[in-house]
This record gives structure tokens, C-alpha cells and sequence, in this order.
């Protein structure tokens, strides 16, 4: 069936009325002065469709940090990368990445060590910490360089040449990540490592210490809402890799919040504790939330409305 047209610039301004009473919600994040500094009074919103249309209302143009989302982008290129050196169709192609990174929600935190141990080193999903360093670990391997390919990758995406990381959250994300090093390192200890460790979490750290704001993200979003076609119209990966990206979405991409996320909003969605929010409807566009006022979850406060009524008033729900 042909999908009804929508008018994304009206449903971009109910939106902003929806989302207005929890704007200022949510507590930032506070394990580095960075983050804890930033404004919680701000809210950007942005909807980049496929054929070009960009509409926006709010703080759209102010830079945060893309902790978490950055671990979508690092996903895709390793898909595609596995794909394309083995030559295969995708499911074969991919295993060099799915040998060591399972695809399940996990019920647990974030940042949690107590599955991994149980699980002998082996992540639930590439969205939780364990799992996104195992995918730069990989893209490492694979590159060279997995912060310049992510780097990279954004800046081509979001048409934004300058994008780069903030090298002062950078360094407090590394003074702060204890837990993270225990996780590679428990990691390495079952085998599941390839890069020395310290050099994995380091571009680990840096792909989460990119600053980039809504609309660019929102732009970013196209390359999966477009099922892997670049900004330029060439294609990173498949459709097959596009259908499986968006499953992973659904199931993992908002911390252990993932199935009230299908209840209420019911889009493939990822989130990170900078406080922004990327959702995808495929064939159609990609919208962008921020906001820094975090639930218990983890999940921005006022994104999560914003996508909420996205979905209410746009009736772009998948279900
Ligand atoms: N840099 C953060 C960490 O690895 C990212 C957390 C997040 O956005 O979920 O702890």
C-alpha cells in the first residue's frame, strides 16, 4: 500500500508542544563535569526525510555529545566491512562479528559486568558497552583506525567536514572509565579482543566524545532510513544488513528500556547519556531528539516524549 503522505513540518511543531511540559526533565548525567555542566533547560528536534526535506524546531544546531549513537555508525561499518571482505551474502559475511557479539536484549545495565562473566565473554548485543567495544575492537581490526572511520563516516553522512570529538570529554571519559576497561579487560581474558586493549577503548572513547547536533544527526539517520544508501547514493550495505541494523534498534538501542520503547514508540530507536535520542523510520526519515535530562534508564526525558508523540501524531509507528 502506498503510505499516506505526511506533513512533517506540522507534525514537527505538535511535537514541540507535546514535549514542551517535559523539557527541564530527567537529571543529566554527571559521571564526568562535562556532561553535568550542560544546560538541562535545552531541547532540539529534527526530521530529515529520504527525499531531502529537512525540518527542525528547537536547540537543533547545538552540539552534544553522541556517547551511545555513535555506537549505531560504528555497527553499520562493521557490517558492511564484514560483508564486503569475505564476499558473501550477509549472515555468513558478518560472522566474523557475530562469532563474538550476540544480538539479545539484556535486561541488565548498560555498563554491567555480571552477564559478560556468566556469558565467558561474549556480549549480549553490540549496544551495550561490552558489546560496542567488541564492534570498534573489530572495526580496528578491520581499518586501522576505528575513530577515523567513524569520524569519517558522520562527517560525509551529516555534510559537516569539521565534525570532530571533544578531546576534553574525551579525557574525562577515559580519568572515568574504570568499568569499561574492566569489561575489555575481562574480555580479552576469554579471548574476545583483538586489538591491544588500551588502544580499543581509546577510539572507543573517542567515537562516544564526538559533539554533533540534531539536524546533523538527523541527517546521519538517513543512511539507515535509506537502508545504506550514502548521502552521495552510493551504497554502504545491503538491505539485508539495513533490516538487521534496525532489528538490533529495536531490540537493544535504548539500554534495558528497550521494550517500553517498542510499547510507546515503536521505532527503531538509539540512544545515548549525552542525551540524545535517533529514530528511524525506514523508506521515510530519520528524526533526532535532544535533550540532556536523563530517566533511570538512561534515556533522555524529553527525547523519549518527543518520539512519543512523533509516533502519535505522524501514525509512523511500525506496529
Ligand atoms: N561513554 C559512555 C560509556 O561508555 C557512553 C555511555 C552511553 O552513552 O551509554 O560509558
Amino acid at each position: 500500500r502506498t503510505p499516506e503522505p505526511v506533513d512533517y513540518a506540522a507534525v514537527v511543531a505538535k511535537v514541540m508542544d507535546a514535549v514542551a511540559p517535559h523539557v527541564g526533565a530527567g537529571k543529566v548525567a554527571d559521571y564526568i563535569p562535562e556532561l553535568a555542566r550542560v544546560d538541562p533547560g535545552q531541547f532540539g528536534l529534527a526530521v530529515a526525510t529520504v527525499d531531502g526535506a529537512m525540518h527542525t524546531a528547537g536547540d537543533a544546531d547545538t552540539p552534544f555529545a553522541i556517547e551511545s549513537i555513535s555506537k549505531l555508525f560504528a555497527l553499520a561499518l562493521v557490517l558492511a566491512r564484514d560483508a564486503e571482505c569475505d564476499g558473501t551474502a550477509v549472515g555468513s559475511g558478518a560472522g566474523g562479528l557475530w562469532r563474538r557479539v550476540r544480538r539479545e536484549p539484556s535486561g541488565e545495565p548498560f555498563n554491567s559486568l555480571i552477564l559478560l562473566e556468566i556469558e565467558k565473554g561474549i556480549p549480549r548485543n553490540p549496544f551495550i558497552n561490552p558489546g560496542a567495544i567488541v564492534v570498534t575492537d573489530q572495526l580496528h581490526a578491520l581499518t586501522g583506525n576505528a575513530y577515523a572511520a567513524v569520524r569519517e563516516l558522520l562527517r560525509a553522512e551529516t555534510g559537516n567536514p569539521h565534525l570532530h570529538m571533544d578531546s576534553v570529554i574525551a579525557e574525562s571519559e577515559a580519568k572515568c572509565g574504570n568499568r569499561n576497561r574492566a569489561l575489555a579487560y575481562l574480555m580479552a581474558d576469554f579471548g574476545n579482543m583483538r586489538s591491544q586493549v588500551a588502544e580499543a577503548l581509546d577510539h572507543y572513547i573517542r567515537q562516544c566524545s564526538i559533539m554533533i547536533t540534531c539536524s546533523e544527526l538527523a541527517r546521519a539517520g538517513l543512511l539507515v532510513a535509506r537502508r545504506g544508501v550514502r548521502a552521495d547514493g552510493t551504497r554502504l550495505f545491503g538491505d539485508a544488513e539495513a533490516r538487521r541494523l534496525t532489528a538490533v534498534m529495536m531490540t537493544c538501542g535504548t539500554y534495558d528500556e528497550a521494550g517500553e520503547f517498542a510499547y510507546r514508540v515503536g521505532l527503531p530507536c538509539k540512544s545515548g547519556v549525552g542525551g540524545g535520542m535517533l529514530a528511524v523510520v525506514p523508506g521515510r526519515c530519520a528524526v533526532a531528539a535532544w535533550g540532556p535530562g536523563l530517566g533511570p534508564k538512561g534515556n533522555s526525558v524529553s527525547g523519549a516524549a518527543a518520539l512519543e508523540a512523533f509516533a502519535d501524531i505522524s501514525g509512523l509507528s511500525l506496529f
